[in-house]
């Protein structure tokens, strides 16, 4: 297979006729007809199908994604969001009926118009820099916009491929790729834009929400989270150390929505470990470090993030531990803390990372949690259902897995995002069509019920008398 070639940042001087391109292309009407957006997203699919190899290889460069992982959770995904979408779109495109209207109102045949919002910048992160971009490209396609995307600068190989699939194979008057950083963004945010879609870290979030607020322009923000995990002394213990070591290996633990921190009752702490090393050696029979099955941090300025995390902490090593900035790897590390204050805990490791932290009881874990964070991306509650319903009551998160790591957020037709400062909007299913969707109310009034309409006109005198 070819060489992918070295990332080039798009000349900033070149970015408001590119974007203003493809809003006059939205002007044009182009992408309104449902026929055209489906062969755009026929067109993606065959794009992605085609260049699978290369997508899964810049996947393993920028990430050491495996090829499971790489096939599973950035193709397969894609290509499945694709396919649901092209055999939804009619359904989803069609006019409501508006309801709950009065009988004498039916007579102005309201109704409700999917409207596409125009021209739209969707801007992608580094973790699953190929899903977190190509999932809200299909609902924006969708939904009939022109598309401006951004890919993550720090997956450069992925986003060389993604430029290739978006522009070779889409109708490039109507989805343009912009390649670059801080700058190249920076002159993104200062274009006119019809919503602007952003997926990364809630500093950056904070930047694109003010800049969007300048102009009134709308936002889906999907940002990070400090998840918690929680154990009752009622949970199957050995499924939750399985469940939730799955949910910190993938992607070497760079998934927004995995557990940030496990709350474990004291009581069962010590099965608790044990069963995590278990499925360690289960899992990994010859350790994480040479096996395709396990990834690396993205880039240095990562890999010593969390180092210093590790460095500051103040717990006790329980498993891993093993660092190599060469490599940028990160053993899966269980570490034991005393405090929600711990390094491990007040900030977001998005990294194989797993701070342990012991409780007395579950009104315990449901209070520290509540103090962490109150609106966490991600919820993992294991124990009796009394249990786990009781944690989904009384601690909010964009969504949560009943006994399991991020399942909920592994579904690519459930709507998916957060809540509070851990994001806005949601997406995925038919909440990507509507995410890049207006739904336009209208009325018509036929001329032949002027006679009735004409009681609305002055003079009023003696009019609301006769309603
Ligand atoms: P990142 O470094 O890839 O940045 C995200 C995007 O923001 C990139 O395209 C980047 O170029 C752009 N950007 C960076 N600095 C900018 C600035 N000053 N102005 C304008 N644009 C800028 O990704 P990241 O933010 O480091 O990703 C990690 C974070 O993303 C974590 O917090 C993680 O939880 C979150 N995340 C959330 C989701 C979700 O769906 N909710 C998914 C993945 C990652």
């Amino acid at each position: 297979m070819a060489s992918i070639p070295q990332l080039e940042f798009t000349n900033k001087d070149a970015i408001p006729d590119i974007v203003n391109g493809v809003r006059s292309t939205f002007y044009t009407q182009k992408t309104r007809p449902l026929e055209f957006r489906l062969v755009q997203l026929r067109k993606l699919y065959w794009g992605m199908i085609d260049n699978q190899n290369a997508i899964a290889a810049a996947c393993k460069q920028d990430l050491g994604k495996g090829h499971f992982e790489a096939n599973l959770m950035e193709l397969d995904f894609c290509t499945q969001t694709i396919i649901y979408c092209c055999n939804n779109l009619k359904k989803w495109a069609k006019d409501e009926t508006a309801k709950d209207i009065p009988l004498a109102n039916k007579l102005l045949f309201p109704k409700i118009r999917k409207e596409p919002l125009g021209c739209v910048l969707i801007i992608g992160p580094y973790n699953f820099p190929v899903n977190l971009l190509i999932a809200p490209l299909a609902g924006a396609i969708a939904a009939g916009n022109t598309v401006v995307l951004k890919p993550s600068e720090n997956a450069p190989n992925v986003a060389v491929v993604l430029q290739k699939v978006i522009e070779g194979y889409l109708d490039p008057s109507c989805y343009r790729v912009i390649q670059g950083a801080i700058p190249e963004t920076t002159a993104l945010l200062e274009q006119k834009w019809d919503k602007i879609f952003y997926t990364g870290g809630a500093t950056v979030g904070t930047i694109i929400a003010k800049k969007a607020a300048e102009t009134l322009t709308p936002v889906t923000l999907e940002l990070g989270g400090r998840n918690p995990a929680i154990i009752t002394k009622n949970a199957d213990i050995r499924l939750a150390a399985r469940r939730l070591l799955w949910g910190k290996i993938v992607n070497a633990g760079q998934v927004c929505v995995s557990q940030n921190y496990t709350l474990v009752d004291k009581e069962v702490l010590d099965r608790f470990v044990a069963e995590m090393k278990t499925a360690m050696k289960e899992y990994y029979p010859n350790g994480t470090r040479n096996t395709d099955d396990f990834g690396r941090i993205i880039n240095d300025r990562q890999w010593q993030r969390l180092k210093k995390m590790v460095d500051e902490s103040k717990g006790k090593l329980l498993m891993g531990g093993e660092m190599d900035e060469s490599d940028r790897y990160i053993e899966p590390t269980m570490i034991q803390v005393n405090s929600q204050t711990d390094s491990l805990l007040v900030d977001e490791s998005f990294g194989p990372l797993m701070p342990i932290l012991p409780v007395n009881n579950l009104d315990e874990a449901i209070r520290i949690a509540n103090e962490v964070h109150d609106t966490p991306l991600g919820l993992y509650p294991f124990g009796n259902k009394k249990e786990t319903d009781r944690c989904l009551r009384e601690i909010r998160s964009g969504g949560a897995s009943v006994n399991d790591g991020f399942m909920h957020g592994s579904l690519p037709t459930l709507p998916f995002g957060g809540v509070g400062d851990s994001g806005q909007g949601a997406y995925r299913g038919q909440a990507s069509f509507d995410c890049f969707t207006h739904r336009r109310s209208i009325t018509s009034t036929p001329s032949w019920l002027e006679g009735m309409m004409s009681a609305r006109y002055p003079p009023y005198t003696g009019k609301l008398e006769k309603l």
